[in-house]
């Protein structure tokens, strides 16, 4: 039991706080800041069974956030801004003392490149103050960690081979849109793929490597592998993995958009003089794209996320596959949000909720499947994105 502070105020933030408020028994007091208070304002404005306080922060500036913490007291830090204040907010939770929760690994600002290292990098200064760190705890990173954890302690002995497979069969009846952040989703896309096999990483160009997958109650849909920062966690904490690949499925409409915003320049991170003034591509590009968290109300479809894994049990081979369905129009109905959104606030919401009751608590810094899954495993069942198992079926990988 205790107090969020909750920093960002997009898409995966309106679901977390609205499923944060929905655990009043467990959350006493919530705060929601970010850089622009009167979006914080909206999310606590719909929340009506509790009062959610706001304020306005530049998660950049240490002191800033120090001072937010001494005025707020909070006993967890759940950071849903974008990975670029990973480190400012590990920074300021260290300084005032307070434990730290996010869903995505840190990215320097001027390099598209994403490793846990940089994060990793704070364990022992998390340990010595007594303070828990738990890295990555959205639905893919997060779930699909979970979900191998819950594998390797109830179905195998050893897991060799493990495919992330993720698929968005929704609809939103837009020519082309990211379901989150347009900036941090097309620096992910559109750089070189990359997976694990024998103990070494093997790249491809981007996108290049694809296959029709089957998706339960989607059918098949063209999957692309690509590089996916749960990855390099999973096979660090499961050395008995051969290979870990993931994959992600894309229409050929999306692919085509993306071809000419690359082509044309528009995904550029760099600073380019336009006008007199400094812009960088990218961000004027998610200034013109649809807004993600618009896309909720005629979104149709689900999206389906899960592992399958081939490995030992007993002597013998065998496979699993543990995935979720969540409906972009079910997810609208509860929160005011699509799919993607809620398949992350939710366990955001999640590993916030366990941290609070002292079960996912231990000082240092963790990627989620370093933690006991069944607790997390029993509470997506009871808040919204239940799982489901197959058991010795052709995996298609
Ligand atoms: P949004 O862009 O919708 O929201 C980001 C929020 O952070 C905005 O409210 C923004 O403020 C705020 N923000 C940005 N910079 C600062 C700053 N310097 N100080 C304070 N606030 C700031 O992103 P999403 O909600 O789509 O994504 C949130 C996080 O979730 C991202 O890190 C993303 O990578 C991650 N994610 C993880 C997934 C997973 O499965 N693990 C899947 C999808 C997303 P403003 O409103 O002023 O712009």
């Amino acid at each position: 039991m205790g107090r969020v502070l909750v920093i960002g105020a997009g898409f995966v933030s309106t679901v977390a706080v609205k499923k944060i408020a929905m655990n009043a028994d467990v959350f006493t007091d919530i705060m929601v800041a970010s850089r622009t208070k009167s979006k914080c304002d909206q999310i606590a404005a719909d929340i009506k069974n509790v009062k959610v306080q706001t304020a306005q922060v530049d998660a950049d500036n240490v002191e800033e956030l120090v001072r937010l913490f001494n005025t707020f007291k909070p006993d967890l830090v759940v950071n849903l801004a974008l990975p670029y204040q990973d480190l400012h907010i590990m920074d300021a939770c260290l300084a005032y003392g307070v434990s730290y929760l996010d869903t995505a690994n840190y990215e320097p600002l001027d390099e598209a490149k994403y490793q846990y290292s940089w994060q990793w990098a704070y364990k022992k200064r998390f340990e010595d103050a007594g303070l828990t760190a738990i890295l990555g705890c959205g639905f893919d990173p997060g779930v699909t960690g979970v979900y191998t954890a819950y594998a390797a302690k109830h179905h195998f002995d050893e897991i060799q081979y493990l495919d992330i497979v993720d698929c968005n069969a929704g609809d939103h009846h837009k020519a082309f849109a990211t379901n989150f952040n347009p900036e941090i989703n097309i620096r992910e896309i559109t750089q070189r793929g990359k997976y694990f096999e024998d103990g070494e990483w093997k790249e491809t160009d981007p996108l290049s490597v694809h296959k029709p997958l089957n998706y339960p109650n989607v059918g098949p849909r063209e999957s692309y592998l690509m590089y996916h920062e749960e990855l390099e966690s999973l096979t660090k904490n499961f050395p008995t993995i051969k290979r870990a690949r993931f994959w992600m499925t894309f229409g050929q409409e999306y692919l085509t958009h993306l071809r000419v915003i690359q082509n044309i320049g528009m995904s550029r991170i760099d600073p380019i003089m336009y006008n007199g003034q400094e812009i960088v591509p990218i961000q004027f590009l998610k200034a013109v794209l649809p807004n993600p968290g618009d896309l909720g109300e005629n979104y149709t479809g689900e999206t389906s996320i899960g592992c399958r894994i081939r490995g030992i049990k007993d002597g013998k081979e065998m496979t699993y596959y543990v995935y979720n369905n969540c409906s972009h129009q079910a997810a609208y109905q509860e929160t005011g949000a699509q799919g993607v959104s809620y398949t992350t606030g939710v366990p955001a919401m999640i590993g916030a909720k366990l941290f609070m009751q002292g079960v996912w608590k231990k000082p240092g810094v963790w990627n989620v499947e370093e933690f006991d899954p069944d607790p997390f495993m029993k509470e997506l069942n009871e808040q919204g994105l239940p799982w489901h198992e197959l058991f010795n079926i052709d995996l298609e990988l």
